[in-house]
C-alpha cells in the first residue's frame, strides 16, 4: 500500500508565448491553479507530510516566487508544461518527494507531470 497526499494552490501571473500562432503570443494573464502530490511512508505521527509543511514549502518555492509576476522574467518559454516542471524541481529540491503535479492554466486546460 502506498500513501499519497495532495494539496492545492493558486497564483496569478502574466506571460506571453512569442512562438504561439494565436492569441497567446500577446501579453496576458492566468489564474494558475496547481496540485502537488507527495508520497512516502507514514512517520511516527501517522502522516506522509504535515499539510502545513507542504504548504509552507510550496508557497516559499513557487507561489511567493511567481504570484503577480511576469513569468517570462523567470522562464524563457513559460508554457504550462515548463512552468509545472520548474515548480516540481523547486519543491523536490526543498525536500518533498513529489510524485505528481497538475497545473491548470485555465479552468479547462491542465498539464500533469508524473514520476517515472
Ligand atoms: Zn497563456
Amino acid at each position: 500500500m502506498r500513501t499519497r497526499v495532495t494539496r492545492s494552490f493558486s497564483f496569478e501571473a502574466a506571460h506571453q508565448l512569442p512562438w504561439h500562432p494565436g492569441k497567446c503570443k500577446r501579453l496576458h494573464g492566468h489564474h494558475y491553479r496547481f496540485e502537488v502530490t507527495v508520497e512516502g511512508p507514514l512517520d511516527e505521527r501517522g502522516v506522509v507530510v504535515d499539510f502545513d509543511d507542504l504548504k509552507r514549502v510550496v508557497h516559499a518555492e513557487v507561489v511567493d516566487r511567481y504570484d503577480h509576476q511576469f513569468l517570462n522574467d523567470f522562464l524563457d518559454n513559460p508554457t504550462a508544461e515548463l512552468l509545472a516542471a520548474d515548480a516540481w524541481k523547486r519543491i523536490e529540491a526543498a525536500g518533498m518527494h513529489v510524485v505528481a503535479l497538475r497545473l491548470w492554466e485555465t479552468p479547462d486546460s491542465s498539464v500533469e507531470l508524473l514520476a517515472e
